[in-house]
């Protein structure tokens, strides 16, 4: 033994849960109702209405939910969807799940997302939708995109994995668009363990949506078990188990009532964090762009290439000095799954796929860790500063 004090590994994120989660949770178990029922219905209502959408739909996971999505909006063989590389690989997947061919977008340095002009750059006649990310929960230039695509008959429709509480031109991303799919796993800014929600400002969507997470069926089962009369079910089409259940739900309730909070904790400490990393000359942290407010669900930042070292290094050098940081962003096209998918050049998206990391955030961090992770940089930094 040495007495050495262990000082504990800074995480990257680290959900915010506390006895309230636990005793709904809890509270769903002992109702004996467990799988999809009333808490869903709750915790439905209650994102649509924040967000200001028309209607919610919770689904297993924000994979289901955009899978769903490409459903609703009829894609398949033959059709091509834009997605951009730069985002975690299930936005390229899910539209392999349908059979479409996925179509790589380059993105900007601002905001790691996708602009009209790298979508007009690769659309073709077989595009059929894009598939916006909103890419570490900062928004994308939605008005110019969906000129684009209005103007060519394109479907929009949005990854919002990352970005709830994250707003476009005042309005919470997930309002008044026509399909947008959240995530809620522990990595995201709230969380039910699992699960998702794709958000629609149509009522007949909606309702397709919900038919088809639950195997096609004409009536729920918490229909069927609440009805005063037998209902027998129908299955009107090929559909999915991609429910939710209301223990999650029932943790979800209470996660979204500390959205606001968790969001403004994030965004004061990026600033803090940009303040701190202020005298690295060069070095890019992610900002609020022109239209819009990022939530921060990843604080990135994009090391200059005078930096001393490699980013590789640098979380290497992180970690050494008990700090958890990530690579940036993953770009989907250099992984051995996407091998078969033909693409342009997609520079920008290299360049910060390679350049780039994302810093600890997360709701409890303490000053003395968030100083812990600067100092450990401004050291990697050395005298470019
Ligand atoms: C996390 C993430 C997903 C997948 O979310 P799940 O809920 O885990 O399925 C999809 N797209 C993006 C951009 C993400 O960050």
């Amino acid at each position: 033994m040495t007495d050495t004090t262990v000082v504990p590994t800074v995480p990257v994120m680290r959900p915010w849960l506390g006895p309230e989660e636990a005793e709904a949770a809890a509270a769903a178990v002992a109702s004996g109702w467990v799988a999809q029922g009333p808490r869903v219905v709750e915790f439905e209502r209650a994102v649509a209405d924040q967000l200001r959408a028309v209607d919610g739909v919770a689904v297993s996971s924000c994979t289901a939910g955009l899978h769903l999505a490409l459903v609703v909006l009829g894609i398949g063989p033959g059709d091509e969807v834009i997605v951009p590389s730069l985002s975690f690989i299930a936005s390229t997947n899910v539209v392999r799940y349908v059979g479409a061919t996925p179509v790589f977008a380059d993105v900007d340095l601002a905001t790691a997302n996708v602009t009209p002009e790298t979508i007009d750059a690769v659309r073709t006649p077989r595009t059929r939708a894009v598939m916006v990310v909103h890419q570490g929960g900062t928004p994308a230039d939605l008005d110019g995109i969906r000129a684009l695509c209005d103007r060519h008959g394109i479907a929009v429709m949005e990854d919002a994995a990352c970005a709830i509480g994250a707003e476009h031109r005042g309005v919470p991303i997930g309002g008044g668009s026509d399909l947008v799919v959240l995530s809620f796993h522990p990595r995201k800014v709230i969380t039910t363990g699992e699960g998702g929600m794709v958000l629609t400002t149509r009522p007949e969507w909606g309702a397709r949506l919900r038919r088809l997470r639950e195997h096609g069926m004409s009536v729920s089962a918490a229909e069927r078990h609440g009805s005063r009369t037998v209902t027998l079910e129908q299955y009107l089409e090929v559909g999915f188990n991609y429910r939710m259940t209301d223990i999650q739900a029932a943790v979800g309730i209470v996660q979204l009532a500390k959205l606001d909070a968790i969001v403004a904790t994030r965004r004061a400490r990026a600033g803090r964090y940009r303040e701190a990393l202020a005298p690295i000359e060069g070095l890019a942290l992610v900002d609020d762009p022109p239209w819009g407010r990022t939530n921060y669900q990843s604080c990135w930042a994009l090391l200059p290439s005078s930096f001393p070292s490699t980013r590789d290094e640098l979380l290497q050098h992180l970690l050494d000095r008990g700090v958890s940081a990530r690579r940036g962003i993953m770009a989907s096209h250099l992984e051995p799954a996407c091998a078969d998918i033909a693409h342009g050049p997609l520079p920008v998206t290299e360049r910060i796929a390679n350049d780039s990391l994302i810093l600890p955030l997360f709701h409890e961090m303490t000053d003395a860790e968030q100083d812990r992770v600067v100092e450990a940089i401004l050291e990697a930094a050395g005298p470019t500063r």
